[in-house]
């Protein structure tokens, strides 16, 4: 069969079906309830720490009872019993990792004068740093640089990761970095953060791990995916 498209597939008419065809509440992103409500990288930090390995329902949970139980400040962070942060964060899953990462994020933040560390210094120098904190790779400070910084890091998730590899932007094979830039090339620099929001919308509600949804999906007539098997 001969596809049926009429649109290049590029980055720029991807955005524009996924940004008009995808709608999202940003009440059920943990980061982004971190960032309208709270206002502080730190919070936003802890948020990304939390939704590791689970899904946005049980990271908000998480991230409300740590609020309340806790406060989401580095000083109430480090004033706080492990025992206490583990408690508050138990819907997250891996709680005695994620509470041991966010003590070791205040402590850290702590030694360089506070949250301001995040904002004032550069990205390059924000991700080296978060980097050496146990629990927090590369996913974690990207989403980070990408929310709070606008800068130019494409965070890679399992559905960022898949549906890169579907578009044939990478090999099958491709690592994080190779990800990461392919996925920076094709959508630009100015949207990463947005971007990635959309692609794991589209990861849960279309292109899933197993048996995508691809005759619902917004970009079925351009996909190379759908066009391949055509
Ligand atoms: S058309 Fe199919 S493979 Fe392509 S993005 Fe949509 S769900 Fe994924």
């Amino acid at each position: 069969m001969k596809s049926s498209s009429t649109f290049p597939f590029n980055g720029e008419t991807v955005f524009k079906i996924l940004s008009k065809k995808i709608k999202y509440n940003w009440k059920e992103y943990v980061v982004l309830v971190a960032k309208n409500e709270d206002k502080s990288p730190f919070a936003v930090l802890i948020a990304i720490i939390l939704s590791q390995n689970t899904n946005d329902k049980n990271s908000v949970k998480a991230y409300e009872l740590l609020k309340e139980r806790v406060g989401i400040t580095v000083d109430n962070i480090l004033k706080a019993r492990i025992e206490e942060i583990e408690d508050s964060i138990k819907s997250a899953g891996m709680y005695r990792q994620k509470a041991r990462t966010i003590k070791a994020l205040a402590e850290a933040l702590k030694k360089v004068g506070g949250e301001g560390f995040l904002m004032k210094k550069s990205p390059e120098e924000v991700r080296r740093f978060l980097l050496q904190i146990h629990g927090i790779g590369k996913k974690t400070a990207d989403v980070f640089l990408s929310v709070c910084r606008k800068a130019p890091y494409f965070a890679v998730d399992t559905h960022a990761a898949r549906i890169a590899k579907r578009w044939g932007l990478v090999g099958d094979k491709a690592n994080y970095d190779e990800i990461s830039r392919a996925l920076l090339d094709f959508f630009g620099k100015e949207k990463v953060e947005e971007a990635h929001r959309l692609l794991i919308a589209l990861g849960r509600r279309y292109c899933l791990a197993k048996n995508p949804r691809c005759k619902e999906c917004p970009l079925r007539n351009i996909c190379p995916y759908v066009q391949k098997r055509s």
